[in-house]
């Protein structure tokens, strides 16, 4: 690196240091820290010059990679015509279009679709439709069940029902809304069905029936409450109950949403359709912040008659045209890329690269579904050590806890997956022999 080049990123850190909050983390932090000038397909580009490969694809966010001249291409289109407008009283082609391809692509009877700021956000609007759908018919229901291990964001509502061990927000326990948590389903993905594993479950909505306004979880794979993947049948059972007793079922798609578990939307597993849906991360392609909350029109409609009559939540950037734009633009190159047969090659890849982990001492458990692998350790990893490695190696990873994870992009090819899993072996055995 030329010497221009260090005092620039040394100056960067210094400011960072001085003047930025990063997520999870504290001021002053002497966490490492890696400045990105550019990043283009699957690579971040650091300002010291390293060129990394995104195993991460941005939290899950940039399915199509960084800097695709498609997707550049729609926003430029977009902000030339019009960047923002509000959204109370006024519409726009963007958000029309948007909601068009939301209701046809999610599972059926998802036909109102409401756009919102965040993940999190998302899942705050998810609540406050159930809260108001009984309140319109006169019941006031306002516990919510769900499973241990989940996660769904970092907003109140959000954090009440993520698990409260693993769910990172232990520290407002007092001031969260007491919900109901049955165990982490503990069927694997491919493994035997037994009804026994839904006992917990049963249980729980049983005892609690009359007040619960609606069950939340996320489907399939629990993200970062743990990675957890689990069997359709529990979800087919989940969608049954819920029908059974009239409670609404919500199915946090952020993290799943578009592909990511080698189904659209991992409710596809079990063949069900949830009454509510939350859509984030990979909706913008990782260009932008956007979610979006989907409801059927039952519930759309019996909020609509009720004493409120309307849906009590508005944000100000509602349907941003860019977001929208970008989007659209994402769903379309989605679609017209085959992510089918790009996410079962990776998962292939991963598979394949990452069994060797396998026989680490260190080494608890590797599982694979769709473009998600994972590398369960037996104690938490050293943050502090282990980051720096994978950045020396050449890869970006982000672990938590005992969790080594990765879902790069829907782009990435077999070299790129190879490298990033024989990279993963290379700082396991750095780090632990
Ligand atoms: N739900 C799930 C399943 C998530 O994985 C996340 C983010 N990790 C969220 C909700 C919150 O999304 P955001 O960070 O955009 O607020």
């Amino acid at each position: 690196m030329k010497d221009s080049d260090k005092l620039f990123t040394q100056q960067l850190l210094e400011k960072d240091r001085q003047y930025v909050w990063h997520p999870y983390s504290r001021v002053n932090s002497d966490m490492p820290l890696f400045p990105v000038a550019s990043a283009k397909g699957c690579y971040l580009n650091l300002h010291s010059g390293e060129k990394l490969f995104d195993g991460m694809s941005s939290w899950w966010s940039t399915i199509h990679g960084y800097n695709h001249p498609r997707l550049n291409q729609a926003l430029h289109q977009q902000i030339d015509t019009m960047s923002h407008v509000m959204f109370g009283g006024l519409t726009h082609q963007p958000a029309v279009d948007l909601a068009v391809r939301l209701t046809q692509l999610t599972p059926a009877g998802l036909d109102k679709v409401f756009l919102c700021d965040s993940g999190s956000v998302a899942v705050e609007v998810a609540l406050k439709m159930a809260i108001q759908y009984w309140n319109s018919q006169g019941q006031q229901r306002s516990h919510f069940l769900t499973i241990k291990n989940g996660y769904h964001g970092d907003t109140f509502g959000a954090m009440s029902v993520c698990d409260p061990v693993t769910g990172m927000h232990q520290l407002f326990s007092g001031f969260l809304q007491e919900n109901i948590f049955a165990e982490a389903p503990q069927c694997g993905f491919e493994q035997t069905w037994d009804d026994s594993f839904f006992e917990n479950f049963l249980h729980k909505a049983q005892a609690h029936k009359d007040s619960i306004a609606a069950v939340i979880l996320e489907p399939i794979v629990q993200g970062t409450g743990g990675m957890r993947f689990y069997s359709p049948n529990f979800l087919k059972k989940v969608r049954q109950l819920c029908d059974d007793y009239g409670i609404l079922l919500i199915a946090d798609e952020i993290a799943t949403g578009f592909g990511r578990a080698g189904k659209l939307f991992a409710c596809e597993y079990a063949d069900i359709s949830p009454d509510i849906m939350c859509l984030g991360k990979a909706l913008t392609g990782g260009y932008m912040s956007m979610a979006a909350t989907l409801c059927n029109s039952t519930v759309a409609n019996i909020i609509s008659q009720g004493e409120a009559g309307v849906f009590m939540h508005g944000p100000t950037f509602m349907a941003n045209p860019l977001a929208c734009s970008v989007a659209n633009a994402s769903i379309t190159l989605l679609l017209e890329n085959n992510w089918q047969q790009q996410v079962m090659n990776i998962s292939r890849w991963l598979k394949e690269g990452l069994s060797t982990c396998e026989d680490f001492k260190c080494v608890n458990n590797v599982r694979v579904l769709g473009a998600i692998g994972v590398v369960e350790l037996h104690q938490p990893v050293d943050m502090k050590k282990i980051q720096p490695l994978f950045v020396k190696h050449g890869i970006w990873l982000r672990p938590f806890g005992k969790l080594i994870y990765t879902m790069p992009p829907f782009i990435s090819t077999q070299d790129d997956i190879t490298m990033l899993t024989s990279k993963i072996e290379a700082v396991l055995r750095e780090c632990y022999s």
